[in-house]
């Protein structure tokens, strides 16, 4: 079984592309994707019912954890954190003021890497430019994704929206 940062604040991750996760936002539901059909974050969340604050009513619910938000602050060695590997940080559920404490972390733990991947790059396009990239973020997944991300950044650029 994967060891995944369950609020340890450790961020301890066995995913092979990370050195740590950070889950201020866990819980997320079928973004329409096939992707979703096998999710970890789900089968993960179920396994953790009423432990680690995933609800035993509803395990996946999207939930915030403001306790978990400084925890990059606390890693004082550049390291690949992958955000939000239990749930989606897109998720419409996710409030814009708990994406913008996110973000503030990120932009001022400049010494990490941020890996973000979502299955919602829409809502992201929605809220720039409040959520920039920042140059330590990354972007993974799929290239139409990333391309998606990537225009959206581009033609803001161009207009002058981003500095
Ligand atoms: S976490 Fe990802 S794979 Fe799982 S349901 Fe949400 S979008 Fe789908």
């Amino acid at each position: 079984m994967q060891k995944e940062n369950i609020g340890d604040g450790m961020g301890t991750t066995k995913i092979e592309w990370c050195e740590k996760s950070w889950n201020p936002i866990t819980g997320c539901s079928h973004s329409g994707s096939s992707g979703c059909a096998n999710c970890y974050a789900k089968r993960m969340a179920y396994r953790l019912k009423g432990r680690h604050g995933y609800p035993k009513d509803d395990p996946f619910r999207v939930i915030f954890h403001p306790d978990r938000l400084d925890e990059p602050l606390h890693w004082k060695k550049p390291t690949r954190i992958f955000v939000c590997s239990m749930g989606d940080l897109f998720h419409d559920d996710v409030d814009g003021f708990w994406l913008s404490a996110i973000w503030s972390i990120i932009e001022r733990c400049y010494w990490h890497t941020f890996l973000i991947l979502t299955k919602r790059p829409e809502r992201w396009k929605r809220l720039t430019p409040s959520l920039q990239l920042y140059k330590n973020i990354w972007l993974d997944g799929s290239p139409k994704y990333i391309k998606n991300i990537m225009d959206t950044f581009r033609k803001m650029l161009i207009a002058g929206c981003i500095p």
